[in-house]
């Protein structure tokens, strides 16, 4: 019997899942352009073409489908031949292999796939890659917005109703969504209403979650601090640093309060992104830690295991009721490390804390379904591992999966229901 017609492999490919993490955009925005092969290693794949040499000017003509593709995969190729073993890169050539039927990308089939790839660009390609091919049940899907690609896709939006970044877009941005919801933002009391009434509307379209990024902790302050840092900033004052973090830190325990009262969960970025050249330490998943302090009765969704902090990220949720572990886009980042936390996870934390996958996509369903695919292998390897070094029976591999991959993410997730 070879490894992958074993019974866990079996329910772990087969299982209907829940993708726990993906940003899928309304399929227009996917439809308005015709892709090719290169264009599909744009978002994460990119920033391991960046960090393998690519210019920034390259990386951008390489991803502009004005350029004619032949110009393009001659900056593409060398660049590509040093980043195809990553587990960003793995993902889209699982796509290409799977869903659009060429098995090696080279000088000779750069083409053809290209021309399939638009071919089967068209109406459904989302349903088709993950729900059909993908056998996605649900996508929790963090498009910031109420409008969906599919009636399966429940979405999440972002926890703060305005970043405390650049005071002007800020304000502007404040003042449209106040017409929106009939309030005259002056003060920090009529801010607070506002968030109020946005968070109502959330609960009215069947918003699941809201999300964020952690941030390195700021001095809490209170009311009347707060008060007064708004009023500046609202008159387009520049605030000091500290005092921009501690306004922002107000402003999202009030957000955090709000979602706990609506029932939503706070889905948290934690470790590296997707860019270069920025420190990621701010990302660090300790961070999260006196927030947490703070808010025994909201619930925490930490994103990406913390990566690479994972031994902190697995340390947090073995010390708060409140957090769970979803492993979205660790499985890409860093296929083996999410291999090895799957035995460490086993061994230490509660198994209804855990959600097993996730694309982190935005435009491109069929990277997704090819992330999602290898992830589904890699949880198979290393439920396996387990399995055959006596920690788990095939029963018990095949429970946790169900649970990790499906069931989980409703309790975790509580707006998400359960099929009826
Ligand atoms: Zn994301």
């Amino acid at each position: 019997m070879s490894a992958r017609s074993s019974p866990i492999y079996d329910c772990v490919l087969r299982l209907k899942a829940v993708d726990a993490h993906e940003h899928l955009l309304p399929e227009q925005e996917r439809l308005s352009v015709t892709p090719d092969v290169v264009w599909l290693f744009h978002q994460y794949s990119l920033r391991e073409l960046r960090c393998a040499g690519m210019s920034e000017s390259d990386a951008q003509a390489v991803m502009d489908l004005s350029v004619s593709l032949h110009k393009r995969w001659r900056i593409f190729k060398p660049f590509y031949e040093s980043i195809k073993h990553t587990g960003c890169a793995q993902g889209v050539l699982c796509a290409m292999k799977d869903l659009y039927g060429c098995g090696d990308l080279n000088d000779k089939t750069y083409v053809p796939v290209s021309e399939e790839i638009a071919r089967q660009n068209k109406p459904g390609i989302t349903d088709r890659f993950l729900g059909q091919k993908g056998n996605i049940a649900h996508i929790l899907n963090c498009n910031y917005q109420y409008r969906q690609p599919v009636d399966y896709a429940h979405p999440i939006v972002s926890l703060n109703i305005a970043a405390v970044w650049s005071p002007k877009s800020v304000v502007k941005d404040v003042r449209e969504l106040g017409r929106k919801h009939r309030v005259a933002v002056t003060d920090l009391d009529s801010y607070l209403e506002l968030m109020g009434r946005v968070y109502a509307d959330y609960r009215k379209h069947k918003v699941i979650g809201v999300k964020t990024t952690i941030f390195p902790p700021a001095r809490t302050i209170d009311k009347r601090r707060a008060s007064g840092h708004f009023a500046r900033f609202w008159r387009g004052k520049s605030l000091a640093p500290d005092a921009r973090s501690s306004l922002f830190s107000f402003l999202q325990d009030a957000a955090i309060g709000y979602a706990a009262q609506s029932d939503f969960t706070v889905a948290v970025h934690c470790g590296i992104g997707a860019g270069v050249n920025y420190d990621f330490t701010d990302q660090h998943v300790r961070h999260m830690i006196p927030l947490l302090l703070r808010h025994p009765g909201a619930r925490f969704d930490l994103f990406h295991l913390g990566y690479p902090w994972m031994g902190e990220a697995i340390a947090i949720a073995q010390s708060f009721p409140n957090v769970s572990l979803n492993l979205c886009w660790c499985h890409a980042n860093n296929p083996s490390v999410y291999e090895r936390a799957i035995a460490d996870l086993v061994g230490s934390v509660a198994s209804n804390k855990i959600l097993a996958m996730g694309g982190d996509i935005w435009r491109l369903p069929d990277v997704a379904y090819g992330y999602l695919k290898l992830a589904r292998l890699g949880l198979a390897r290393a439920l396996s591992g387990c399995v055959s070094d006596g920690r788990l029976s095939s029963g018990e591999a095949c429970a946790l999966a169900e649970a990790w991959l499906n069931s989980n993410a409703f309790a975790i997730y509580p707006k998400l229901k359960l099929p009826a």
